[in-house]
């Protein structure tokens, strides 16, 4: 708290009293604190794929003895630390998007089963790794929704990407859905590593990450909640977690196709 004015009450001559002004900059300064750790988390991020990348280019371009099957590996290392990299910069760009007001939408009828099988097996490589299963095929029941089948794959990537980072080995991930009136909702659930009560209420807010050490350990920006949430929010929706110790469900709804909308 600072005292930022004070002016003495004078009136009649004689001072009377003092009017003292505080503020509370608790919530600037926690903004400030919050940005400072993004700035520092996005250089530390974008470095490790660089460095990783750097050095197993070297080796091989180095002209040393390297078998046929060494470099098969290198080449995918470098290949998956390249798309981290391209998923880190396109998070950064649709984030500055999303704060200039510049993001369009391209309303269309989906099909979620099409586009979470898309996205399942984009993961695959990492959720294989992990020995994860991941199983999105109850989507393929859903109804069609009114909604912009990229915006709706990041949301998907984002969600999913975060169930395996923070699931043990061996864990399982699901995508669900139930049908609510006009809105669909679909439901990510992993049996991972679940996010502290006192985190659920602020964990879409821009570069919040939960006091976990756990969560810390993982790789992470920050960002990929709340870019989920303003995805959701731009297409008329509305997100949603719960989380205990056994794992975390979180939801977001979209509006059902129905049929009679006007396409542009
Ligand atoms: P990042 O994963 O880059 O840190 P996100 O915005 O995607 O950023 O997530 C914010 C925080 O929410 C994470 O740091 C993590 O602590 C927590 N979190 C997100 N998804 C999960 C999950 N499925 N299980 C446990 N914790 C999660």
């Amino acid at each position: 708290i600072v005292l930022t004015h004070w002016v003495p009450l004078t009136e009649t001559g004689a001072l009377q009293g003092v009017v003292v002004v505080f503020h509370d900059i608790s919530d600037i300064r926690r903004l400030e604190n919050m940005r400072k750790d993004f700035v520092a988390n996005v250089s530390h991020e974008l470095r490790t794929p660089i460095a990783i990348i750097r050095g197993y280019a070297e080796t091989l371009t180095s002209g040393g003895p390297v078998t046929p099957e060494q470099s098969a590996r290198f080449l995918s290392i470098i290949l998956a630390h390249s798309e981290r990299l391209a998923s880190l910069v396109g998070d950064l760009l649709t984030l500055s998007q999303l704060e200039s007001g510049s993001i369009s939408l391209d309303l269309k009828k989906v099909q979620l089963g099409d586009l979470a099988a898309q996205v399942v097996s984009l993961l695959e490589q990492k959720s294989q790794a992990k020995g994860i299963a991941v199983t999105a095929d109850l989507l393929h029941n859903a109804p069609p929704v009114l909604a912009d089948p990229a915006r709706v794959e990041q949301v998907l990537v984002n969600l999913l990407d975060n169930a395996i980072k923070y699931t043990t080995p061996g864990g399982d991930v699901t995508v669900s859905y139930a049908v609510e009136a006009n809105l669909v909702r679909v439901g990510v659930h992993d049996t991972g590593i679940g996010i502290p009560s006192r985190d659920l209420p602020r964990i879409f807010e821009r570069f919040y990450r939960a006091d976990s050490g756990r969560s810390r350990d993982e790789g992470g920006t920050g960002l990929g909640l709340s870019i989920v949430k303003h995805l959701v929010q731009m297409q008329g929706g509305s997100v949603s977690v719960e989380s205990s110790s056994r794992g975390s469900s979180f939801f977001f709804t979209l509006k059902r196709a129905l049929g009679n909308e006007q396409w542009p």
